[in-house]
């Protein structure tokens, strides 16, 4: 995911270009890849490029419940600025504090939003994710995936966080 925005750079605050989004790029946090498909604007500020952009996100993850691979769907809505190394006016050198952060536009004019989608892309992925809101997981006796197969276990499905209190209970019933 690479713009070159060494026109955009010429013009003065304010001025903006449009981009049509439909790219792969890799999420190094899951270490996988996935799709992206939406539009970014980007606009000339007086120290960089704002980039702006509503992307759709999709990923393929792993079920937290039955472990089946499923695609998952995000919404992305980026907001960065970039700032070159070079001011392309009196060519010289910017340099920005640490605090200050983050992303730079490299010496050949080019932004590269990978970074910035992968970091976004994590945060919208859930701590445990579900192919679907009814999942029913795997059965905790057998193991079958109770979404497309039953069994004789006849378990109610338990949180494994209670499962010490229900031993604790049955045993109190025996
Ligand atoms: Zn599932
Ligand atoms: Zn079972």
């Amino acid at each position: 995911m690479h713009y070159n925005v060494a026109g955009l750079l010429k013009e003065s605050s304010g001025y903006k270009s449009m981009e049509t989004v439909d790219e792969i790029f890799f999420v190094e946090e899951m270490d996988r890849q996935a799709d992206a498909f939406g539009k970014l604007v980007f606009i000339r500020t007086d120290k960089g490029i704002w980039v702006s952009g509503e992307i759709v996100v999709l990923i393929e993850l792993d079920c937290g419940a039955c472990l089946n691979k499923f695609e998952f769907q995000s919404q992305i809505n980026l907001e960065e600025e970039f700032i070159p190394y070079i001011d392309m006016r009196n060519n010289s050198i910017i340099h920005v504090q640490k605090e200050e952060g983050n992303f730079r536009i490299d010496s050949d004019n080019l932004i590269d939003l990978e970074e910035a989608m992968s970091q976004y892309t994590f945060m919208k992925i859930p701590f445990s994710p579900r192919c679907t809101v009814q999942c029913k997981g795997l059965c905790v006796k057998c193991g079958v995936d109770l979404n497309t197969n039953n069994c004789d276990c006849n378990t109610k499905q338990i949180d494994s966080r209670w499962a010490p209190l229900e031993s604790l209970l049955d045993s109190i019933k025996e």
